[in-house]
């Protein structure tokens, strides 16, 4: 069976005090025989406080964006190498935030997976499709042609790579998709990995989009569903240690 991964995405939240806290209550919470991968992705500029904090513990760290670029004149972008410079194992790209309010397409997700996984990064790559293209029928085209994209772009170096499907419809709303939903597109999205990759079970398949500790287990039940990119429950130290008890 494949170990469930529980992500955390921080967004734009935290302080040098908070963050401390939040990580000190998880570290402490975590359970010395850890049935599930756990990793938390934050903004850039705590990368080396949440490095010194969780350096030998099991919690992965990562951040939430990375340039498409290798180096050079891009004012306020983050490389790859910098993100492994501080230690990274992930990183998000494709957010849908990052994909609405700062205009990346497919082709710039799959430039910056591509990026990510030349670095030794793990990309978590996002698709997810907003409540207009749902209500249009227009699920399976959209969240395939996402994937598709990277899978191009990358070739069978995708076999290193997280996929996180997140219904636009569902982050940051409370309103989560059903197990049924959910993992109904989890199975599309296995059968195009399984079609494109010898090793496509290397490949974890998160469902995000308000999971929380009341709505883990039976997400994480459904036979497609690898684990949860997590937002808001992931700043409560205690509703995020649920949710990975609930994997593991
Ligand atoms: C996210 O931002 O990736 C996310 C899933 O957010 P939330 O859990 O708050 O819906």
């Amino acid at each position: 069976m494949t170990r469930k991964l529980i992500a955390g995405n921080w967004k734009m939240n935290g302080s040098l005090e908070a963050n401390e806290a939040l990580l000190r209550a998880v570290l402490a919470g975590l359970p010395a025989a850890l049935g599930a991968d756990v990793a938390v992705c934050v903004p850039a500029p705590y990368l080396a406080q949440v490095q010194a904090l969780c350096q030998g513990s099991p919690v992965a760290w990562g951040a939430q964006d990375v340039s498409a670029h290798e180096r050079g004149a891009y004012t306020g972008e983050v490389s790859a190498a910098m993100l492994c410079d501080f230690g990274c194992r992930y990183v998000i790209v494709g957010h849908s935030e990052r994909r609405q309010y700062h205009g990346e397409t497919d082709e710039v997700v799959a430039a910056k997976a591509q990026r990510a996984l030349s670095a030794g990064l793990t990309p978590i790559v996002c698709v997810g499709e907003t409540q207009a293209q749902r209500d249009a029928g227009q699920t399976e085209t959209v969240v395939q042609r996402q994937l598709a994209a990277v899978l191009q772009s990358v070739g069978a170096a995708a076999a290193g790579m997280v996929v996180a499907y997140e219904p636009v419809w569902a982050i940051g709303t409370g309103r989560t998709a059903t197990p049924e939903q959910a993992q109904a597109v989890h199975a599309l999205l296995r059968a195009q990995l399984r079609a494109a990759l010898p090793d496509d079970r290397a490949v974890r398949i998160l469902y995000g989009g308000s999971m929380n500790a009341s709505n883990a287990a039976a997400l994480l039940a459904q036979p497609d569903i690898d684990g949860g990119l997590v937002g808001g429950a992931s700043l409560k130290a205690d509703e995020f240690l649920r949710i990975v008890a609930a994997a593991a």
